[in-house]
């Protein structure tokens, strides 16, 4: 069953969820799958579980810092709540995602994992560690329903958004993976690896999906990835773990990004939401006529308001705004591309993005190919000689099509 932001539902029939929502006639509590471990949730779920719900309240507590801190799902790790805890864990963690492959590229590097849904819905998401970090690239959705030519997940077309749980989830599976590479890590022994034990630190919303189409979900399941932030807007921000905190994994929202297609209302609630998020817009072209080709939805939200709205992030959150430049050979990579992007990011202002270009990957039956290496550092110079910050990324992940835009989560691929 699907509520109307298109999450599913869960197996738990309750009439009022945790805030004391009523949520539909059937009595489906849909926080209890928005939010991991609601004490409320569980005791009317498997109240012969518990002595009585001051129990309930205790044993969440303590399921939370299992889960939480730990990073553990194992009824044998819980002595702290008794015999009962093998069917405890049972109703508080319903296997919403079930890791069917893993994958491993750049020499251990890059771990892509395929998850089947309850639905059997595949989803996929990709690691990967740096000497100085470790970033998750996460879906937000089944599919996506920009299709931009060039991307794998466009392709599929849009099946469905995911739940604030199962992009918890895909966070739960890496952080533990990283903690304890030798129990849950991928199986590393034949390639060079980075896989020491070590912490998440970074999350991309840039796995399969549009994350603007689905804010309200990523919003609930952000509450419990980050620790809460003070002073969201200044530079100095630091985190802080409080009593009152939702039970969080620690991660600091400003180490989280959200990639954005450009849809406008979407960037205009991140810029009002409490979380001081990295915004990506993912622009490609630097006039109307040929973005509308590459990315669709820019014939509704054309790239003089996409731009507006980015500066208008970058000066509420104080944060800059990434542009991602995918550069396709012959098509959006000439000098004369490059000094027109400049022109339109440096009549907004200095100083307020970067840009990132990306190599375009390969995608079967795109029409567009990677540009050439001279025509990449050319564009590079030019952004760079008119006062752009400008980088070009790492690709990480194409031997297992895991890099940006080849996701599209198949069970054979
Ligand atoms: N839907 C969001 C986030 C997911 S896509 C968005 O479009 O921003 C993540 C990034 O990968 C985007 O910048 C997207 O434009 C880029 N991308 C998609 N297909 C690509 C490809 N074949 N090669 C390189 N980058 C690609
Ligand atoms: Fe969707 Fe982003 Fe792929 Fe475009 S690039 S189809 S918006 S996932």
């Amino acid at each position: 069953m699907r509520d109307d932001r298109g999450r599913t539902s869960p197996r738990l029939p309750l009439a009022l969820c945790h805030a004391g929502r009523r949520w539909d006639d059937v009595g489906v509590c849909v926080c209890y799958n928005d939010f991991i471990l609601d004490y409320h949730a569980l005791y009317a779920s498997a109240p012969s579980l518990f002595r009585d719900e001051r129990q309930a309240k205790l044993r969440t507590k303590q399921l939370e810092v299992h889960y939480f801190e730990h990073l553990s799902i194992d009824p044998r790790d819980m002595s702290d709540i008794g015999k009962l805890a093998p069917e405890l864990c049972e109703v508080a963690f319903p296997q919403v995602l079930e890791p069917l492959k893993q994958q491993i590229g750049d020499e251990g590097k890059t771990i892509k994992t395929l998850f089947r849904l309850q639905d059997s819905n595949l989803i996929e998401s990709v690691l990967m560690l740096y000497p100085d970090r470790a970033t998750l690239c996460i879906s937000s959705q089944v599919g996506c329903a920009i299709g931009c030519p060039f991307c794998a997940t466009g392709k599929l077309g849009f099946k469905r958004n995911l739940s604030s749980r199962e992009i918890i989830e895909q966070v739960f599976f890496a952080a533990r993976s990283l903690t304890s590479p030798a129990k849950f890590g991928p199986n590393t022994s034949d390639v060079h690896t980075l896989y020491e034990p070590r912490r998440l630190t970074n999350i991309v919303f840039m796995g399969e999906g549009e994350p603007t189409q689905n804010l309200d979900n990523i919003f609930e399941a952000l509450e419990q990835i980050c620790a809460p932030s003070i002073n969201h807007t200044d530079d100095s921000t630091t985190t802080v773990r409080t009593q009152t905190a939702r039970p969080n994994f620690g991660i600091p929202a400003r180490n989280v990004t959200i990639s954005t297609s450009g849809i406008i209302p979407g960037i205009n609630r991140l810029a009002e939401a409490k979380f001081p998020l990295r915004l990506a817009i993912s622009l490609h072209a630097p006039t109307d006529e040929l973005r509308s080709k590459l990315v669709p939805i820019n014939k509704k939200y054309d790239l003089d308001t996409v731009l507006d709205a980015a500066f208008q992030y970058y000066q509420t959150k104080k944060r800059r705004v990434s542009i991602e430049y995918a550069l396709m050979l012959n098509v959006n990579d000439s000098e004369k591309h490059a000094n027109t992007l400049a022109k339109i990011l440096n009549r907004r202002g200095s100083n307020w993005v970067h840009v990132n270009l990306i190599p375009l990957n390969n995608v079967e039956g795109s029409p567009w190919t990677a540009s050439t290496d001279s025509a990449t550092s050319t564009f590079l110079e030019t952004l760079r000689s008119r006062g752009i910050q400008t980088t070009l990324r790492e690709s990480r992940g194409q031997d297992i099509d895991g890099a940006c835009g080849q996701l599209a989560a198949l069970s054979d691929s």
